[in-house]
């Protein structure tokens, strides 16, 4: 009865080793010619970085993940690095693939998306922000066309340079990303970026090098500059008082682009930075600190 017991168990523990741990069952397109790295589980809105190492330089890679595509062609590279991320207003946490192809190759990988802590705060701004009219809804929907042909339009080439900088220092956040804000006790708002303390007039320098997509004067964001970096990432600088670059123009990694302000809805001077990684809303804060 006992030696029955034992083998019971021996056979509970060798089931428990095959497939408790799914990361076998997971990845049942075992490949050697090639290595990806890529966190396991990651909180909503952090960016976070996709590495991956071919044994022979490849030059097409296909990624999805979140809806959203990346498709890098003519690379002819034995590695690639890929910043990727999800967006708090539109995904919700869970299990969720990302899938890569690589000539006739497809690989699965599976990421858990956490759950976000976030604060909820009261701001107060001008009425014409909370109560819009009906020319200034138009008005607000005309530029959110424009921006999003901006964030969505991926750019398959690379202009960032590793790790990315604080546009205004000292780096003082004012108001995270992901924070809930009512808004003059009407309007409930996620914040997709971060607020940073600075006084009107201080200079804005590009997070990291790029392409100016767009430079515009929006109902909400006030004067705004959006920068494209490349592989579908774009940084967006708000509420500026001037801006100092022209759509089409080459930036530099910490090139002065804009002085600080107050344009649009704000409750005070202050710079707003986003960015977009293949249209999702990460956190800024994430991207400057950890890489
Ligand atoms: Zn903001």
């Amino acid at each position: 009865m006992r030696k029955f017991l034992y083998l019971l168990i021996m056979l509970g523990v060798i089931f428990f080793m095959t497939h408790a741990g799914f990361s076998k069952s997971l990845y049942p397109l075992k490949d050697n010619s090639i290595k990806i790295i890529v966190p396991k589980n990651v909180v909503i809105g952090d960016p976070f970085e996709l590495k991956i190492y071919f044994k022979k330089p490849t030059s097409n890679i296909q990624l999805s993940w979140l809806n959203r595509k990346l498709d890098l062609t003519r690379l002819n590279q034995d590695s690639v690095t890929i910043f990727l991320g999800s967006d708090i207003k539109k995904d919700k946490p869970g299990i969720k693939l990302l899938t890569i192809k690589y000539g006739n190759k497809k690989i699965l990988k599976r990421i858990y998306l956490r759950k976000r802590k976030f604060t909820v705060t009261r701001i107060h701004v001008s009425k014409k922000f909370s109560s819009l009219s009906k020319k200034d809804l138009n008005r607000y929907f005309r530029e959110k066309r424009i921006v999003e042909s901006i964030l969505f339009k991926v750019t398959k080439k690379r202009y960032y340079e590793k790790n990315f900088i604080p546009p205004i220092l000292p780096f003082i956040i004012s108001s995270p990303y992901g924070r809930v804000r009512i808004i003059n006790n009407k309007n409930r708002s996620i914040h997709t970026g971060i607020d940073i303390k600075a006084k009107e007039g201080t200079p804005v320098k590009a997070i990291n090098s790029g392409i100016v997509a767009l430079t515009m004067d929006q109902f909400f964001s006030g004067k705004s500059i959006y920068i494209d970096h490349g592989y579908g990432i774009v940084s967006m600088y708000f509420h500026l008082k001037k801006i100092l670059v022209k759509q089409g123009q080459k930036v530099k990694k910490g090139q002065v682009i804009a002085l600080s302000g107050k344009s649009g809805r704000v409750s005070g001077p202050h710079l707003h930075l986003g960015v977009s990684i293949l249209g999702k809303m990460v956190d800024p804060e994430k991207l400057i600190k950890k890489f």
